[in-house]
């Protein structure tokens, strides 16, 4: 316990940070100017929503480049030629518009920096809400590498220790519009640059925009600059609530056609703005890299380290204080009915807490435990999307519903 104190820090404020609490602000302003803000889009879209616009920022800050550009003529679509800095293996235009997947080079950061990136967010944004609904609550993130423990979330009555398994439904591209169609010599002729061919743009000196293709929505970033770039122009953007507002419904119709995706329909029509969704498949994206725990990986690892937090830690603690926790932006939707809905609620204990019961009253099919040597295998699953709370402190110290709750009560 006391090396895992010393490893802990707060999250640095930094762009991302302001990114976040600026959603959070514009996102509360949105519901309180609109009853249909709060019905059509509650914490359980915003929250994950936000989720997968820092994580989009954090990629394009790490990994933008001159080179790793694909040309897109757009000629078919009747738009203007554009370049994209794509994250996953297609033309992000064409593939959710013409339902065609010409294949690209993928600029996505390594999976450990993903990994890394991913739980940042988590973090960020469960300190950011903790800040508005739990204000004595603290939440530390572990700085040991290859550590038992991503994060805690303590108050002056519980530790909560934190395994994180967070990865994106979504992370919007990068777009240059041009104002007309690039050139190449091919073949001793001057002619038009193939469509979907590699290209290179000066990123300081071209107008960088976050491209949505569903929405055709284009938030700009201006030029890159090393100074608090994307943060500075995506804050500015988001700070408006009908801004914030377009942002939430791109994210949620995408999120309904995932829940929807597994469902068989009759026709076998593929609603091509799967392309964009990470964790797609069919050489767009490897399915591995579905969205948050969906990947069963994720819930069996994540499942052995709350049930590690519980037998070393939990069980160690004479005050019971300590908590375990599994986190994610996403619960598993598509995995849920296989994997988790009948663990959910297991709780565990050891030989050694049985307690013998007065004999000879009938209790022969009755073993009894201490009372407080009997624990909650997750003692919350916690998710923007949607949690499952088994302990009564971490309901009330970090019910994200309430974000929605305590305003309407000023
Ligand atoms: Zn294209």
């Amino acid at each position: 316990m006391i090396s895992l104190q010393n490893s802990l820090t707060l999250l640095p404020a930094d762009g991302a940070t302001q990114l976040t609490s600026t959603f959070i602000d514009t996102y509360q302003d949105l519901c309180r100017s609109s009853r249909d803000g709060v019905e059509n889009y509650p914490p359980s879209i915003a929250l994950p929503a936000l989720f997968d616009l820092v994580l989009s920022a954090k990629y394009v800050e790490r990994m933008v480049a001159d080179g790793g550009w694909i040309y897109c003529a757009g000629s078919e679509l009747d738009e203007h030629p554009s370049l994209y800095f794509p994250f996953l293996k297609t033309c992000p235009r064409c593939s959710v518009k013409r339902g065609i997947k010409p294949s690209a080079k993928s600029n996505k950061p390594g999976s450990d920096a993903i990994g890394q990136m991913a739980a940042d967010t988590t973090i960020l944004i469960l300190s950011e809400v903790a800040r508005r609904i739990a204000p004595d609550a603290k939440i530390g993130k572990s700085t040991v590498r290859q550590g038992d423990i991503d994060a805690v979330i303590y108050d002056r009555d519980i530790l909560a220790l934190v395994e994180i398994k967070s990865s994106p439904l979504v992370v919007y591209p990068l777009e240059i519009r041009l104002t007309k169609p690039m050139t190449e010599v091919r073949e001793g002729e001057l002619v038009f640059k193939r469509d979907h061919s590699m290209a290179t743009a000066l990123i300081s000196e071209s107008n960088l925009s976050l491209y949505i293709p569903h929405i055709d929505l284009r938030i700009p970033l201006n030029h890159y600059t090393p100074d608090n770039w994307p943060y500075t122009p995506l804050t500015e953007f988001i700070s408006n609530t009908q801004n914030l507002a377009t942002i939430l419904l791109a994210w949620k119709q995408l999120y309904e056609l995932y829940i929807n995706s597994r469902q068989r329909t009759k026709r076998k029509s593929v609603d091509s703005r799967r392309w964009i969704m990470c964790g797609c498949g069919s050489s767009v994206d490897d399915s591995k890299n579905a969205p948050g725990m969906e990947r069963t990986d994720d819930i069996k690892k994540g499942t052995y380290q709350v049930l590690k937090f519980g037998t070393y830690y939990k069980e160690k603690c004479p005050r019971r204080r300590i908590r375990a926790v599994l986190a994610s932006n996403f619960l598993p939707e598509h995995g849920y009915a296989s994997y988790l809905a009948e663990v959910q609620d297991v709780i565990w204990t050891k030989d050694k807490y049985s307690v013998s019961l007065p004999g000879d009253i009938g209790f022969d099919n009755i073993v009894a435990f201490e009372a407080d040597s009997i624990f909650n295998l997750y003692d919350a699953l916690l998710c923007l999307t949607r949690s499952i709370y088994r302990d009564a402190d971490l309901y009330r110290l970090l019910n994200l519903t309430r974000l929605i709750g305590e305003m309407s009560d000023e």
